[in-house]
């Protein structure tokens, strides 16, 4: 074959690029979602089903994007369809309290060590905003220490230590008192954490438990001891940010797994079975903080804490709990609490992942395949150790401290479009995000693509 990967990307997909035409005119670079811009132009997908979607010039993809790490079920699971179809009659929104928020709560606390008490959110950024607010007002303290590159979604508290390739300030437009009030530290820096941790200025320590980018760089059980250890020390709280990890990394997140208890928990993705939705879970002294005096009590107004001594912690939201979300819910983790959705995926996630490493080594490639439960990481580009056990990858495997796990743009791009151009999508960064339906066909054929790729670049010189 003599036509390029690009000339193959873009005969492929001329339906997208009419469509991004338009889209830039509208949308800034033609997205929605930072993740989701692509060069030259993102597919646009028409619909999904299983494993697979769909893009609108006919292309069937296997997906690892799997909804952002949401659709642990797929998409379009039959068990979720049949919960939230029947209420679409029903009324989508009630602007009231209703049963199935009560039985979400149970449903998390069914899984989550650390829930004694829930509140919901419509997102997981929305859940890391209470989250630290919640810190916040607990302690009086304002101050925030944040693990560099740790992601915790786009509002303005957690922003300052979140992955940037351009260096570690990660957006414009964050007010200086918000990135003045956090440190950042390297999470694999055990002296600086701990030096942090000695001043009683912090409200609380934030982290993905799993490590940065859901476990692009795993982080040590041995750091989040040392977290829980120095915070409560210091009348400092932990959070963990299990958006991705929760119902994913074991039935009850990172928590479950290594047996540190937070004491405050942000929650999405999993969560809601496909729909928009968060969660903070954690101690009940902490979440009724947001509680409104009892009947009676005789405070002044319903700004106040339960014992009127101090504001209470406000927490409006349109579409909290929204019961669409809840029903999905509520069907997703009643099935996550069997085991076996989870069992699947780790299953299918380490053939994936073998079958990547097989394909780097036979074609003598820089580069690893690498992962935790049903997340697999993609690392091409760099020198790097193959995971010990085929799929676990600890830093000291990793080398050098230097070492930042990230494919060059100048292979991400070209292999992610000559993987499209073969049938499959990869998360951004470059991984998977493995469901309990993707069979072990759907991962054969794309351990093929996988490896077809490689032979792509191989040929014009990119890797
Ligand atoms: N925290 C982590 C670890 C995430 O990966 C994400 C999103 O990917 C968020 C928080 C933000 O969640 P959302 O996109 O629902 O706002």
């Amino acid at each position: 074959m003599s036509s390029t990967i690009d000339d193959r990307f873009t005969a492929a997909h001329a339906g997208s690029a009419a469509l991004h035409e338009e889209a830039v005119t509208r949308l800034p670079s033609g997205v929605t979602h930072d993740t989701r811009y692509f060069q030259p132009f993102p597919i646009y997908v028409e619909r999904a089903a299983g494993a697979r979607k769909w893009d609108v010039d006919g292309n069937e993809i296997v997906d690892f994007v799997m909804g952002h790490g949401a659709l642990l079920f797929g998409h379009a699971h039959p068990l979720l369809v049949k919960a939230v179809q029947p209420l679409l009659e029903h009324g989508t929104h009630y602007g009231a309290s209703h049963r199935l928020e009560i039985a979400w709560a149970r449903a998390v606390q069914a899984l989550i060590p650390s829930a004694e008490k829930v509140r919901f959110t419509s997102s997981g950024t929305e859940a890391t905003m209470l989250a630290v607010r919640l810190a916040r007002a607990a302690t009086g303290r304002s101050r925030l220490l944040e693990l560099r590159n740790h992601f915790h979604g786009w509002n303005d508290s957690v922003m300052t230590g979140a992955r940037n390739s351009a260096g570690y300030v990660s957006s414009a437009g964050l007010p200086a008192a918000m990135t003045e009030a956090v440190t950042v530290v390297d999470q694999h820096d055990t002296k600086s954490i701990a030096a942090e941790l000695e001043s009683e200025s912090y409200a609380a320590a934030i982290c993905e438990p799993g490590g940065y980018s859901w476990g692009t760089c795993p982080l040590a059980t041995s750091v989040l001891e040392l977290l829980r250890d120095r915070t409560a020390a210091t009348g400092a709280l932990l959070i963990f940010d299990e958006v991705v990890t929760g119902f994913r990394a074991s039935p009850g997140g990172v928590q479950s797994l290594v047996g540190v208890r937070p004491d405050l928990t942000a929650l999405a993705k999993v969560l809601a079975g496909g729909m928009p939705g968060g969660a903070v879970a954690g101690r009940a002294d902490l979440l009724d903080q947001m509680a409104f005096p009892s009947p009676g009590a005789g405070t002044p107004n319903g700004d106040r804490s339960p014992d009127g001594a101090r504001d209470r912690v406000a927490h409006p939201g349109t579409f909290n709990a929204n019961p669409l979300s809840a029903a999905a819910g509520i069907a997703a983790l009643t099935e996550v609490r069997t085991g076996e959705p989870i069992r699947i995926a780790n299953e299918r996630s380490r053939r994936l992942c073998a079958g990547f490493n097989r394909a780097i080594r036979e074609r003598e490639v820089p580069g690893a395949a690498y992962g935790e439960a049903s997340m697999v990481h993609v690392l091409l580009g760099q020198h790097v150790p193959p995971p010990t056990d085929g799929f676990t990858w600890s830093w000291g495997d990793a080398g050098p401290q230097s070492l930042v796990p990230e494919t060059p743009d100048a292979v991400r791009w070209p292999f992610r479009r000559s993987l499209l151009n073969h049938g499959v999508d990869l998360m951004g960064g470059m991984g998977a995000l493995v469901s309990c339906v993707h069979s072990e066909a759907d991962i054969d054929e794309a351990i093929e693509a996988f490896q077809a790729a490689l032979s792509d670049l191989r040929r014009e010189d990119l890797l």
